[in-house]
């Protein structure tokens, strides 16, 4: 992939990167002080348990992407970014662009969803 484009790549990772933390720091945060509020009484108990894991549940998301991001920045610094890791054909721009950092290509993905791979 050429450098121009490897870069613009990298900018966006980083910048989704950065976000991603900062939500994660403040789901975190939150969920904490819905814990030490003594105030609360049961039927708030409640809601906040369920509320605790809606933010949990985001949370584990979030660190998904933040995993695949970290991995496709090694990718960039290894030289591999761009090109999927099973048929080894370069992405499309396209797909890159929705999803920087995808690491199979569209037709992979979708067998490995079906269980063809
Ligand atoms: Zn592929």
């Amino acid at each position: 992939m050429e450098k121009k484009r490897l870069e613009y790549y990298k900018k966006k990772l980083l910048t989704r990167r950065d976000e991603l933390v900062k939500t994660i720091t403040r789901t975190e945060e939150e969920g904490r002080q819905a814990d030490d509020d003594p105030t609360v009484d049961l039927a708030d108990k409640a809601a906040n348990s369920y509320t605790k894991e809606f933010l949990f549940g985001q949370t584990s998301s979030d660190r998904n992407i933040l995993h695949m991001i970290d991995e496709a920045l090694k990718r960039i610094r290894g030289n591999e970014y761009g090109n999927c890791a099973i048929c080894h054909e370069e992405m499309q721009q396209k797909r890159l662009e929705a999803v920087p950092w995808a690491k199979l290509c569209i037709s992979c993905q979708e067998k490995m969803e079906q269980g063809l791979l």
